[in-house]
């Protein structure tokens, strides 16, 4: 099953690229081994001087499938990019390894400018960053006319496309690249997973006879976890507690509440920090950068946030609100675990969330059409966090993938690294509790929300069942057995199973689905999930240290110090350049040589992520370290 997602084998690449040189390139600029992947295909038959659409998850390694070409090929690699503020930290990164990166976009004074555009035309740039809308400018086009140009790189090729959610319309006329200059190699990539948009980008971006080279969208070191909201705040505090001075990203649906959950954390001593569209962009800047630089900051943030954030040690991505579609949810988790270490994503929903997103498809502007398509959408993500499945298995089904675990894999379940895998789901035979609850519905007028509805199964004495006379009617206490929270499970599900419909006017009230007939006239049974057993409050846990989860890099005890070290130290040199401290060394690479204790540079530049131009600049600082450390 898997070959069927690769296309064809690649083509063997031209002379002009012979494969030793790729690797070489890898090795000696990069410090890594080996290609992972699809990436050696695609460098050479970029390389090569072919175009290419590449389609790869986050974290994948996309960079480097127009960087090494770039290297290899005449002239200067042109990037194209959708975000100014990534520009930097990308081009800051290449020059850490000795690599002639700059960018061009507006936050350069006319003098800056014109110096990366003379460099440019004397072909003393390896790689060139531009923001679409500055490529398209007659005088950026005279300027490629007289460059040497070694390829078009577009990245986040998806804005190309209206259906998704990052559409920029400068990104349609990026084809007069290849009307102008067709002898020039592009080379479009993004990590949008769903289909449509895929075809989007090929006809849109004329690329139809370009290689399409598909990977496998699975991010085994990504674990995803869904939780129905009971307490949510204390449900994000306890998973927030188990990444004690991590970097992470709490999405939230509504500007207000990210400001308040920012609040309620920083609060805790967390320290978070709100973004989201409606602040000054100053703040919206300054809270981006700090997320970027500095270690361990929460971001509460609206999906305003996050395209194009490649910081690479997100350790966490936390939804407390469902977000709209199956897309959606793969690309924000995905900006967990880029770096390939272990990574959490973590989401809350209820029937509130499904309350509040139905009302928001019903009173939008958008056609009948759209939000018909938006309603399935909504549909398959419910269905998504309702399943008893594996997670990776619904998820990566959802996009056309059929999920086979890896050889020699070992642990519970179909991956092993989801909730439903580590703990499997149980269900209970609900049909007399969903009975009571649709004709519970049913008797009140189907016109009011559970909450209500609860109150009534329960026997509770309220205003509003005293007002409406519900402690007269035959269903008035009859599910006592069961708690609220439980009940508000029962409804939850019988929404998502359309026994129970939400009405489109948006406020909540519940009424009998098409499929509730039978099961009231006991003709069907209905099973439902379980929740797990909620944990145990954790109130010993504050007092001692930080407590470290699964998903932290693992660093042996014995290599502590040496690792806390070389951590200080980087976080110095990331200061004293003012660049975020991934950009001088990952964490791994920091364990590693924690592990390994190099003596000699020799040794040194054999630990992964340290290519040429980091040993001649860092070598022998982190050596002392080695040798301080004893
Ligand atoms: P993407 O753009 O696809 O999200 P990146 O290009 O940012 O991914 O790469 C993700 C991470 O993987 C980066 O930290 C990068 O340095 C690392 N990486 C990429 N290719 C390799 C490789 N062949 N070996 C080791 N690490 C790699
Ligand atoms: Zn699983």
């Amino acid at each position: 099953m898997q070959e069927l997602l690769h296309d064809e084998p690649p083509r063997i690449a031209d002379a002009a690229a012979p494969a030793g040189d790729a690797v070489s390139v890898l090795r000696r600029v990069f410090g890594y081994d080996a290609f992972r992947g699809q990436q050696q295909a695609i460098v050479e038959h970029v390389a090569g001087g072919h175009d290419a659409l590449v389609l790869m998850p986050t974290g994948g390694g996309k960079s480097l499938c127009y960087q090494i070409p770039s290297l290899l090929r005449a002239g200067t690699g042109l990037v194209v990019s959708p975000l100014i503020a990534l520009m930097q930290d990308q081009v800051e990164a290449l020059r850490q390894l000795g690599v002639r990166a700059a960018y061009l976009n507006s936050t350069l004074d006319a003098t800056e400018a014109r110096q990366v555009e003379r460099d440019l035309l004397d072909g003393g740039l390896d790689l060139l960053y531009v923001a679409p809308e500055r490529l398209l400018t007659p005088r950026f086009l005279d300027l490629i006319e007289r460059s040497p140009i070694a390829l078009f790189a577009i990245d986040e090729a998806h804005c190309v496309s209206q259906w998704g959610h990052d559409f920029r319309p400068e990104y349609r006329e990026l084809t007069i690249l290849h009307e102008r200059w067709p002898q020039v190699p592009r080379i479009a990539l993004t990590a949008t997973a769903d289909p449509p948009t895929r075809r989007e980008i090929a006809e849109r971006l004329a690329l139809e006879d370009a290689q399409c080279f598909l990977s496998s969208f699975d991010r085994p070191n990504i674990r995803y976890l869904v939780a129905h909201k009971d307490n949510p705040r204390r449900q994000l505090v306890d998973f927030l507690a188990s990444h004690a001075g991590e970097s992470g990203i709490v999405y939230c649906l509504s500007r207000r509440k990210v400001e308040e959950t920012a609040e309620f954390l920083a609060g805790r001593g967390i320290a978070a920090l709100p973004y989201h569209a409606g602040l000054p962009a100053a703040v919206r800047a300054e809270n981006q950068r700090r997320f970027l630089r500095e270690d361990g900051i929460v971001m509460c943030a609206t999906i305003a946030f996050g395209m194009g954030i490649d910081k690479p040690d997100v350790r966490f991505v936390a939804h407390m609100d469902l977000p709209k579609s199956i897309e959606g949810y793969y690309q924000e988790t995905g900006r967990a675990g880029r770096d390939g270490e272990p990574a959490e994503a973590w989401m809350g929903y209820g029937l509130g969330d499904v309350v509040l997103l139905r009302q928001m498809i019903e009173q939008g502007e958008a056609g009948e059409e759209r939000k018909a398509l938006e309603r399935r959408k909504l549909d398959q993500l419910l269905g998504y966090c309702e399943s008893a499945m594996c997670r990776r298995q619904a998820l990566l089904a959802a996009f056309g993938e059929t999920y086979v675990p890896a050889a020699g894999h070992e642990g519970p379940g179909v991956c092993g690294n989801c909730d439903n895998c580590l703990q499997p789901v149980r269900t209970w035979d609900a049909t007399e509790a969903a009975r009571k609850a649709l004709s519970c519905v049913y008797r009140t007028g189907q016109r009011f929300g559970a909450a209500h509805l609860i109150d009534v199964l329960r026997g509770a004495d309220t205003e509003k069942v005293r007002q409406f006379r519900h402690q007269e009617i035959s269903t008035y206490g009859i599910g006592a057995d069961l708690d609220a929270n439980a009940w508000r499970s029962v409804f939850r599900q019988l929404v998502v199973a359309g026994l129970l419909e939400v009405d489109a006017e948006g406020h909540g009230s519940l009424r009998l689905g098409p499929a509730a007939r039978p099961v009231l006239r006991g003709e069907q049974e209905v099973h439902l999930r379980e929740e797990p057993a909620r944990k145990s409050g954790r109130g010993g846990g504050s007092g001692g240290g930080e407590r470290r989860s699964e998903s932290t890099l693992h660093v042996d005890a014995g290599d502590r110090p040496l690792f806390d070290a070389l951590r200080a130290w980087r976080g110095q040199m990331a200061r004293e350049q003012n660049v975020p401290a991934y950009v001088i060394f990952h964490d791994r690479t920091l364990r590693d040589i924690a592990q390994l204790r190099p003596a000699s540079i020799s040794e040194l530049a054999r630990v992964g992520g340290i290519g040429g131009g980091k040993l001649g600049r860092y070598g022998e600082a982190v050596l002392e370290i080695v040798r301080e450390q004893g």
